[in-house]
C-alpha cells in the first residue's frame, strides 16, 4: 500500500480542522434557518407557503451535503491518526497531493472517485 510520509500527512491536519470549524458554523446557521422556517410556517396567515417549502427543501439539501463533507473530514482526520491519510481507500494507491490540496477530505484517487460516482466501485 502506497503511503504519504507522516510529515506529508500531518501537513493536512490544520487544513482539515479549519474545514471542520467552518462547517460547524455553517451547519449551525443552516439548522437554525430550517428551524426558523418551521416556526414561520406554523404562523397564521399561510402566505408564500409554496416559496417557503422550496427554500426549506433547498436548505435541507444543503444540510445533507455539508453533513457528508463533515463526515468525510472527520474520517480524514482519523486516517491521519492511523497514518493512512492520502491513500485511496479503494485501490490503495496514493491520492496525488495536488488533489488533496483541492479536496483535503478526498477518500479516493480521481479514477476510483469516478467509479464510485457511477456506482461501479468494487472493494476486495
Ligand atoms: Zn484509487
Amino acid at each position: 500500500m502506497a503511503k504519504l510520509t507522516k510529515t506529508q500527512q500531518k501537513k493536512f491536519r490544520p487544513v482539515l480542522l479549519e474545514i471542520l470549524r467552518q462547517l460547524d458554523v455553517k451547519l449551525g446557521r443552516l439548522e437554525e434557518a430550517v428551524l426558523l422556517a418551521d416556526v414561520e410556517k406554523s404562523g397564521d396567515d399561510g402566505e408564500d407557503a409554496g416559496g417557503e417549502g422550496y427554500s426549506r427543501d433547498f436548505q435541507l439539501g444543503l444540510l445533507e451535503n455539508e453533513g457528508e463533507i463533515l463526515k468525510s473530514t472527520r474520517l480524514a482526520l482519523e486516517r491521519i491518526d492511523k497514518g493512512t491519510y492520502g491513500t485511496c481507500l479503494a485501490c490503495k494507491e496514493l491520492i496525488p497531493e495536488r488533489r488533496l490540496e483541492v479536496v483535503p477530505y478526498a477518500e479516493y484517487c480521481v479514477a476510483c472517485q469516478e467509479l464510485a460516482e457511477k456506482g461501479d466501485l468494487e472493494f476486495d
